[in-house]
């Protein structure tokens, strides 16, 4: 069993690992940046580390810094989180050479999944539905791209395989902007992600998002938590989650649940991970695989019942697989909301004193939050400050859970989305379930939010 692990995160993830690892009787090391000393995990970890200034390129993306950390605490494992290095299969593979555990995939499965192009193949393969597309990278043959879009049909989407975080996509109509939309895709992928190779998708109209939580014990054998919907989004950013996804039939949620997992078994997949697909008129289109834990796992772990963050440490320590399929049951109807450190109508980042903090409560309620009164947010990170998680026997009471949560929740001092949340929560549309992924910018748009795309 792991005895000793370094936190390589921040915010309400990090605080989410050292409990769990607490739960597991594990000792923590919180390695931070100067900027992050007064973070409640680094406060309750049993050690910690400064790591480097505030930037993240010389923290919490600062390889070496991180494995001298992990030297000079004695850890012998490390936990990524989500973003920073958790999917950086060049981290992944210094960490083992090492000698140390890294809590997650193997690193060259983390390699073939981070590129979208390959994640794309190695699935298609494996029998995993994907949206038609160029079935590998565009090539300098212009006239081949032409031709793969008229097979297509248009509209089309052009995408960068390296890309994430939204980025490295571009929508396209006409042929006549077709070759353009390639360049400026290619020169906008190599600027942000190091790599120029994109690829060609049919753009999909009236998605949904839904994505598949899988975990593996790396030896081919996988279990499947279910889906979510996570098709409440601004600027491709997920803003509210919901496990499971409403009106999906079973049929179908069973086929695609057991294409993933056989997949997984195939890839002999280790760890927690996530395939994120688009679900239009009855069917599912795989668009990528996330190698780590995702932000919205909290409500998968309350319709199952199951850990994530404890079952990604087990397998890690090579106890294998927790459950067996059929003894996982879905019971009820979850629902999180992201609370970010922003304006609510121009979504600016608003970092600050929080002079007030008052968290909510009450049956079903679940609050993942490193705030506390009186705790500074830096202004160099994510703005997430607070993830709240509402569960109930059904999706009405989940969503009544949430309602109150939003109105008890007090975080005084710097703005929130708290407004945003509770608009969303009695907006009829997303009531009735099944919203598709452009629908929260259609009613930031008729609102009149000026800086809604
Ligand atoms: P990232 O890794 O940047 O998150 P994804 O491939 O997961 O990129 O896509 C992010 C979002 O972009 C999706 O959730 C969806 O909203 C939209 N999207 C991606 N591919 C398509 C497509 N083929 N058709 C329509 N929308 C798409």
């Amino acid at each position: 069993m792991i005895e000793k692990v370094l936190i390589a995160n921040r915010g309400e993830i990090a605080l989410r690992i050292l409990r769990a690892c607490k739960e597991l009787g594990i000792k923590t090391v919180a390695a931070h940046s100067t900027a992050d000393r007064t973070l409640m995990h680094v406060r309750l970890a049993d050690e910690s580390v400064c790591i480097g200034p505030p930037p993240s390129l010389e923290s919490y993306l600062n390889v070496p810094a991180l494995i001298s950390a992990m030297e000079i605490t004695g850890a012998d494992a490390v936990h990524p989180g989500y973003g920073f290095l958790s999917e950086n299969a060049n981290f992944a593979e210094q960490v083992e050479r090492s000698g140390f555990i890294f809590i997650g995939p193997r690193p060259d499965t983390i390699r073939s999944m981070g590129d979208k192009v390959s994640a794309i193949e190695v699935m298609r393969k494996a029998g995993v539905p994907t949206v038609p597309g160029s079935n590998g990278p565009l090539t300098r043959e212009t006239v081949h791209t032409v031709e793969i879009a008229r097979r297509i049909g248009y509209p089309i989407m052009i995408k960068a395989a390296a890309g994430g975080g939204g980025r490295g996509m571009r929508v396209v109509h006409k042929e006549e902007e077709l070759l353009k939309a390639v360049q400026v895709t290619q020169s906008e992928a190599h600027n942000y992600f190091g790599s120029d190779v994109v690829y060609m998708e049919k753009f999909l109209d009236n998605p949904r998002h839904v994505e598949i939580q899988v975990i593996g014990d790396g030896e081919g054998n996988a279990i499947c938590l279910g889906d979510r919907d996570c098709s409440m989004q601004r600027r491709h950013q997920k803003v509210v989650e919901e496990a499971p996804a409403p009106g999906i039939p079973d049929a179908a949620r069973a086929e695609i649940m057991q294409s993933c997992i056989k997949a997984c078994e195939q890839l002999k997949y280790r760890g927690a991970g996530t395939l994120e697909f688009l679900y239009q008129d009855g069917n599912f289109y795989f668009i990528e695989m996330n190698t780590r834990v995702q932000v919205e796992h909290p409500v998968t772990e309350r319709v199952t019942g199951i850990d994530i963050v404890k079952e990604q440490i087990r397998i890690a320590s090579g106890l294998g697989l927790c459950a067996k399929q059929e003894e996982i049951k879905i019971t009820g109807h979850a629902i999180e909301c992201r609370i970010n450190a922003e304006d609510p109508q121009t979504f600016m980042p608003s970092p600050g004193k929080v002079v007030l903090y008052h968290a909510p409560g009450g049956n079903g309620i679940r609050v993942d939050s490193h705030i506390y009164s009186g705790y500074t947010v830096p202004p160099h990170y994510d703005s997430l400050v607070a993830k709240l998680i509402s569960h109930g026997p059904t999706r009405e009471a989940s969503i009544g859970r949430m309602q109150n949560a939003l109105e008890e929740m007090v975080v005084d001092g710097i703005k929130t989305n708290i407004p945003l949340q509770s608009e969303i929560m009695g907006d009829p549309g997303f009531r009735k379930g099944g919203t598709n992924i452009h629908y929260l910018e259609a009613l930031l748009r008729n609102k009149g939010v000026k800086s809604a795309p």
